[in-house]
């Protein structure tokens, strides 16, 4: 998958449409049955997120994602994932996102990952599966420890807005984690991705050009 690295690359929204110079990975809802065309500035996810997992069986998910992966239209799995705050009980949880592993492992995809306390169990599931495929965790904000863990087991991590909050933990963390492990995304809050580029930009101590190419390059290593 080739993109240009003059972009913006906006790693996880749903609604959001793209932008002057942005590239967005939209995450589709598995149960809204969307039919869409993955474009030159436009490329699509699909998933059954934890807290709609009781939404479908898993013949369902299967069969639903099964035919977008043979119809090319999506990149990877997900949102998916597990939540112990919101969504539907854990059990059947658990079992729509393991099921949803076990497909993109199949089909040699990456997995986008909601992860709401519940870190451990998602790579708990990694390791147990044995996936050499690398899995994101999307707006992560967790401890360090935990980020190095996730990082060590072939994670990526994608920030959002919750790295322009100096209170926040991310925050005093994020310029140590490795530049070739991250992403930045806006999900669906109303905030600008130029403005995330240039806040972490400023942290790493590089220039804005030089962090898009790098997650361009984040990308295509990610999707190839
Ligand atoms: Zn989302």
């Amino acid at each position: 998958m080739k993109i240009y690295d003059n972009n913006f690359l906006n790693f996880h929204v749903h609604q959001h449409e793209s932008g002057k110079e942005e590239i967005v990975i939209q995450s589709l809802f598995l149960q809204e049955n969307r039919i869409v065309e993955p474009g030159d500035t436009v490329f699509y996810t699909a998933g059954l997120h934890p807290w709609h997992a009781d939404l479908l069986s898993g013949t369902e998910i299967e069969y639903r994602l099964q035919k977008l992966i043979e119809e090319k239209k999506i990149i990877a799995v997900g949102e998916t994932g597990l939540d112990k705050i919101r969504g539907a009980n854990w059990e059947t949880q658990l079992k729509a996102f393991s099921l949803q592993a076990h497909i993109a492992e199949k089909n040699n995809l990456p997995i986008i990952i909601h992860s709401v306390k519940s870190h451990n169990e998602v790579l708990k599931l990694k390791i147990n599966l044995n996936s050499k495929i690398p899995w994101v965790i999307h707006n992560f904000t967790g401890s360090e420890q935990i980020a190095t863990d996730l990082i060590r087991h072939g994670f990526y991590l994608s920030l959002c807005h919750h790295i322009q909050n100096s209170n926040s933990r991310i925050s005093e963390y994020f310029n140590t984690l490795p530049l070739d492990k991250i992403f930045l995304e806006t999900d669906d809050f109303n905030v600008n991705i130029k403005g995330l580029y240039h806040t972490a930009a400023t942290k790493f101590g590089i220039s804005i050009e030089e962090l898009k190419k790098q997650i361009v390059m984040n990308f295509e290593s990610l999707f190839n």
